[in-house]
């Protein structure tokens, strides 16, 4: 069941400060909650206060508070869609909140980096192509090459196959591109096997960078979770994250430098950088860009 609530604000960060993994300066959530039900999913955690964080409430002032607050920002920063929640769900297909939201972005001319696992993310390729001149990227999550394995771990999400297939449009389309290996988790996908097939395959698909994370994180809320999801589809695997992890928030593999090593060298090998470029403020010639 969807709900339509208001939101006060809907920038957070501020331009002095930039994420050192994606550059991004400021937040946007035109949503709260997330349908994908990826077993992992940190935004689940407890400090968040999402309740019933599976139906989704749409933030039905997003797009004129977005254009009230850049209208008034005086930095330019890069934009970060999809922190707390994925932009491109399958709601966004009726409710269109991110491509009006981008709309907005390319009317005031800030940079823009959108993470998401929903392929309808191609949909907006236009608007993305004309916020390039500025700055775009976008960063597919990808954990596993197996549609079958990514069913079990992030069951409402496209197919992992479907997701490729977004990122070679992407690229084709001019798109500054790459996916983001994040979490790798511990017991299940954390196998050179796994590291090198998504290596392959984004070779394959025009990816520009991966961005890999050896690890995911556990805390009140999304810990619950993902211990009922393990026991309903990886029977025995909760107690052994238990003994090995305890109450830890980061639950890092025990292969981490093993496995970090030979990402950055099959990805030296594929000519895929393992840093994104991020947005560099420059001069620009007056008259409209677009
Ligand atoms: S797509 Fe992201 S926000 Fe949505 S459930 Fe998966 S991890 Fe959570």
């Amino acid at each position: 069941m969807t709900r339509f609530i208001s939101a006060r604000k809907i920038l957070g960060g501020s331009a002095s400060k930039a994420d050192p993994w994606f550059g991004t300066s400021y937040t946007i959530n035109l949503y709260r909650g997330c349908s994908h039900g990826c077993i992992y999913c940190d935004s689940r955690s407890k400090c968040y206060q999402i309740d019933d964080f599976d139906n989704i409430q749409i933030k039905q002032n997003a797009i004129d508070l977005l254009h009230q607050e850049l209208r008034s920002k005086k930095a330019r920063g890069t934009i970060g869609f999809g922190s707390m929640n994925d932009c491109y769900m399958p709601l966004e297909a009726t409710h269109q909140l991110s491509r009006r939201a981008l709309e907005i972005v390319r009317l005031h001319r800030f940079p823009v980096h959108i993470i998401t696992k929903g392929t309808l993310v191609t949909r907006d390729i236009d608007l993305l192509q004309d916020i390039s001149k500025i700055y775009a990227a976008v960063s597919i999550t990808i954990t596993t090459t197996s549609d079958q394995l990514g069913q079990k771990i992030e069951p409402n999400a496209p197919l992992v196959s479907e997701r490729f297939a977004a990122l070679q449009q992407l690229a084709e389309a001019g798109i500054y591109c790459g996916i983001t290996l994040m979490p790798v988790i511990p017991f299940i996908t954390d196998t050179e096997e796994n590291i090198r097939q998504i290596v392959t395959k984004a070779r394959q698909a025009g990816a520009k960078y991966i961005i890999g994370g050896f690890g995911m994180t556990l805390r009140e809320g999304n810990r619950e979770y993902f211990y009922k999801q393990l026991d309903r589809r990886f029977p025995g695997l909760k107690e052994r994250f238990i003994q090995t992890f305890g109450d830890q928030y980061n639950c890092y593999t025990n292969r981490f430098k093993q496995l970090h090593n030979y990402f950055n060298s099959i990805c030296r090998e594929n000519d895929i950088a393992t840093k994104m470029r991020f947005y560099k403020a420059r001069i620009e010639k007056q008259g409209s860009l677009f």
